[in-house]
């Protein structure tokens, strides 16, 4: 994040100084469809991250520039003053929500960069949405709750930006700890931090993004949704999470084998997440990894949202002998994220380079990220 460009910006356009605040985007280490199961995510928010300038100007009116976009946009704190660019939706919707909570707010001017590749699946808009949560709360004297500010940015989300997002983004944005994942239990909201501080212990955690996106046919998140509340009502229960292996297996002959792959996917990654905080808690990264390639694979075979060239880049990633690699995020495109030692980064980040740009014309992306704090003052 370019720290002195929003100041000269800030500048240019207001010709005064404000106060910096920025906030993360994300990786989830493992815990991939889970959240709507009932079950457990784990992420932990990174090195990247947007940051914003901002001083209260007195009026009405919220007078805003993107310096990445190099565009501005000015509004009013009404419901009707929504703005049109969607970048600035992103900052109305966080004055709209924290109204609608009862926040006093008023005018100000800001400046802001980020440094979150856009729809790499770091999510940029929690970053984005977290800091000006956080500034607001803090420049307002609001005394909003930290969970709260999250839900202020999922709320923008869903209201002001049209995405049906969950919270895990948002929460890892506002929550985040250096050295420290977060596991998030998506069905009582609870969390608790583990270590995970990579580098201390030899190795790098490395995003390939693939670039590429396919056309869905059909709604396949919704396909594996309903897959999921079946098998979860065939057993009985609000959500799969909690649900044993045992059990599924007693029902086989009653579901689709369809059906009961999808399941298989989701029990499984529970109990991942549950053996990758453990291993942590010994510091063992290497069943870290091996979890993931797991994740990988479940999500590939049985949950069948991976793609081509992620099986791809997660195959090379073991023949280059890398600890852990995996789809990151929904699937059908984007990124895997890996966990390497650090004396084979080099050749992995060659090799996959090399081998991708062979067979598909480009090479992937590379993100190479560490564990951050979450939204503060600067
Ligand atoms: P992601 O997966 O990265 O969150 P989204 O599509 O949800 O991708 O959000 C990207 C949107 O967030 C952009 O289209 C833009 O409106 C806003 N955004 C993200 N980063 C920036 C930035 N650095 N400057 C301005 N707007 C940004
Ligand atoms: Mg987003």
């Amino acid at each position: 994040m370019n720290v002195e460009l929003i100041n000269q910006k800030f500048f240019e356009k207001f010709a005064t100084k404000g106060e910096l605040f920025t906030s993360p985007g994300r990786i989830n280490l493992i815990g991939e469809h889970t959240d709507y199961n009932g079950g457990f995510v784990f992420p932990g928010a990174i090195d990247k991250g947007m940051a914003a300038e901002i001083k209260l100007n007195g009026t009405e009116k919220v007078r805003a520039y993107s310096v990445d976009l190099d565009d501005y946009a000015e509004f009013g704190l009404e419901e009707a003053d929504a703005p049109k660019a969607s970048w600035a939706r992103y900052i109305f919707g966080v004055c709209r929500e924290i109204q609608k909570r009862g926040g006093k707010i008023a005018g100000f001017d800001t400046a802001f960069a980020g440094d979150v590749p856009l729809g790499a699946g770091m999510s940029s808009s929690a970053a984005l949405e977290s800091t000006f949560a956080n500034a607001l709360n803090d420049l307002f004297d609001l005394g909003i709750d930290r969970f709260e500010l999250a839900r202020i940015g999922q709320s923008t989300e869903h209201n002001y930006c049209g995405v049906k997002c969950g919270i895990m983004d948002q929460f890892a944005s506002v929550f985040g700890k250096a050295g420290h994942l977060m596991r998030l239990d998506c069905r009582s909201m609870e969390f608790e931090y583990f270590p995970f501080d990579p580098e201390k212990h030899g190795y790098k955690v490395v995003l390939l993004d693939s670039v590429v996106k396919h056309e869905l046919v059909g709604s396949p998140y919704n396909d594996r949704r309903a897959s999921c509340e079946r098998v979860a009502a065939k057993l009985g229960q609000e959500f799969l999470r909690g649900a044993t292996m045992a059990q599924l297996d007693a029902i086989k002959s009653e579901i689709s084998e369809e059906d009961y792959k999808r399941a298989r996917y989701v029990i499984g990654e529970e109990q991942r997440v549950l053996d990758v905080c453990e291993a942590l808690k010994r510091d063992d990264y290497e069943t870290v990894g091996k979890r993931m390639y797991e994740t990988h694979w479940g999500m590939s075979k049985d949950y069948e949202v991976s793609c081509e060239e992620l099986d791809f880049l997660a195959t090379v990633a073991e023949e280059c002998g890398v600890s852990g690699s995996r789809i990151m995020g929904g699937g059908f495109g984007g990124c895997t994220i890996n966990l390497v030692k650090a004396e084979r980064y080099d050749d992995f980040i060659a090799t996959a380079k090399k081998r991708f740009a062979e067979k598909y014309g480009h090479e992937p992306k590379v993100y190479q990220v560490v564990i951050s704090d979450g939204a503060r003052r600067l």
